[in-house]
């Protein structure tokens, strides 16, 4: 018997649908998600620095399953800078949480840097749009915790911390509690903290969707800093159409629920990227073009 996915229709029983799940399983997953030796070992497989083969992602609820993701397949270069975009509830927060094995695909297997991804991984920096600063710490307190946490050394933290505060223009604020601080600066100070320890990927989910236009306009310029000189890779979840084109390498532009990767467009703008490039005839051609994918899907209609 078929078992149909749905949020609002009749469910088949968990047993049921366990199995079919199951039967979706690459048959060597059982294995990886267990962690033997072939799961940690590191893999000399083709593809980028992130290589993510035929994800899928099914969350199980009391009264629904959800299909979030659906034979997704993307490799992504070291040092590349990636931006997803898509409607609402089409799986992107659920990709970067699969990215940093905070949760694991139903199906198909993410590799970042050769190494499978099974478990959370420590070596990336997350930022998502709300900053989770600790209120009663210092913007520089907020961004040692990272080292803190992770018993490294405090002189080299405190250093380098010190460093990235200065490429945010934000030397002066230091001891600033975050309630001193407005919203693009908080947001600043969580993107330090991401990057205090160096790590080679940057998981970014809608970080300056919660900032006014022209905060963020500044915060889009301030991470291609930072980018251009931690030189680590970069997935950058946005709703922005003009966000992700102007940041980005290449531009994956998903389709609604079930997600899956509907189109991907390389961005071939010089950098570095300023501002004034936004009125480039090529700069809108690239918007256009992301808007024609979604008018295509239906998730953007022009009709008055
Ligand atoms: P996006 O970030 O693109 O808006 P999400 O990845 O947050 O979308 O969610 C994709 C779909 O999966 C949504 O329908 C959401 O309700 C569902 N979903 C996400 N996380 C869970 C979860 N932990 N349990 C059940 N459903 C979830
Ligand atoms: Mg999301």
């Amino acid at each position: 018997m078929a078992v149909r996915l749905t949020t609002n229709g009749p469910i088949l029983d968990m047993p049921s649908i366990r199995r079919w799940l199951r039967s979706k399983r690459p048959k060597n997953r059982a294995a990886n998600v267990q962690g033997t030796d072939a799961a940690t070992a590191t893999s000399a497989t083709s593809g980028g620095y992130i290589s993510i083969r035929g994800v899928s992602k099914t969350f199980i609820g009391r009264n629904a399953v959800v299909e979030a993701l659906s034979a997704v397949d993307l490799d992504v270069a070291d040092g590349e800078f990636v931006s997803v975009i898509g409607p609402s509830g089409c799986g992107k927060s659920t990709l970067l949480m699969l990215l940093s094995g905070l949760d694991l695909a139903t199906t198909g297997t993410i590799r970042v840097g050769g190494k499978l991804i099974d478990r959370p991984t420590s070596d990336l920096g997350i930022v998502f749009q709300q900053d989770v600063l600790l209120e009663w710490r210092t913007a520089l307190e907020n961004i040692l915790l990272q080292a803190e946490i992770r018993g490294s050394d405090k002189k080299a933290a405190m250093g380098r911390a010190t460093n990235l505060l200065a490429m945010v223009s934000l030397e002066g604020f230091a001891a600033a509690y975050p309630y001193e601080l407005s919203g693009g600066m908080r947001q600043r100070v969580a993107i330090c903290r991401a990057l205090l320890h160096e790590p080679p990927l940057l998981l970014m989910d809608e970080p300056f969707g919660a900032l006014d236009a022209l905060t963020r306009d500044q915060l889009q310029i301030d991470l291609l800093r930072l980018w251009s000189k931690q030189k680590m890779t970069v997935v950058f979840v946005t709703h922005s159409i003009p966000e992700a084109v102007f940041l980005s390498d290449r531009i994956v532009v998903m389709s609604p629920r079930p997600g899956r990767i509907e189109k991907i467009i390389k961005i071939e703008l010089p950098r570095p990227r300023r501002l004034s490039l936004r009125e480039t005839p090529e700069f809108l051609g690239y918007n256009q073009q992301v808007t024609g994918v979604f008018k295509t899907l239906g998730v953007l209609r022009d009709e008055v």
